[in-house]
């Protein structure tokens, strides 16, 4: 496999994000937010360490999963459910599959909501889909032209670890109660 599961997550945020991680543009360390979400997967299980591994897959890496129960819990900072996050979890189930850990399921804890949400095992739609999305991905990441900064906004670049880089010179974005991230 040649994408972590940063990429499948980036390609449902923002293409223009997507390509800027893939080609090494690293602007996460100067972001607030990334280091909070850091902190909060340091901190997240400290009465249950044994029962948790972390995986390393190529440039795949999972935080916890439970071999006992096989199964991959993800924790997000965010304060809501997107989809970019069940994608780059889907993503891990099918990575796991192809190194012969079948029947894999998967929890996404949302601590700051309270949320859960269940991810049973995955289905041959849920291949074909992650299967176009890499596909989406080759072509964004092989591009040779950033993409532009997508009209429709929504509030994500506020949040955005590039959007320094994105709005040097530029005017700002509206805020608006559609806010999005990826973490
Ligand atoms: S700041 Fe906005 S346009 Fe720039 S990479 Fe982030 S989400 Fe995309």
């Amino acid at each position: 496999m040649k994408y972590g599961g940063g990429h499948f997550n980036y390609l449902l945020v923002c293409p223009r994000k997507l390509w800027l991680y893939a080609g090494g543009v690293g602007m996460e360390h100067t972001s607030e937010r990334v280091a909070e979400g850091k902190l909060l997967h340091a901190t997240a299980y400290p009465s249950r360490p044994g029962r948790y591994e972390e995986l390393e897959v190529g440039p795949v890496k999972i935080d916890f999963y439970d071999p006992r129960q096989r199964v991959i819990h993800e924790i997000k900072l965010s304060d809501r459910m997107e989809e970019a996050h069940i994608w780059q979890v889907r993503y891990y189930q099918l990575v796991l599959e192809q190194i012969g850990i079948a029947g894999v399921r998967a929890v996404v804890e949302y601590p700051s909501i309270r949320h859960t949400e269940q991810l049973g095992e995955l289905t041959d739609e849920d291949r074909v889909r992650l299967s176009e999305m890499e596909r989406r991905i080759d072509r964004i990441v092989e591009s040779e032209q950033c993409p532009p900064i997508p009209p429709k906004r929504k509030g994500i670049c506020r949040r955005c670890s590039y959007f320094d880089f994105c709005y040097v010179g530029e005017a700002v974005p509206e805020e608006d109660s559609d806010q999005e991230d990826s973490l």
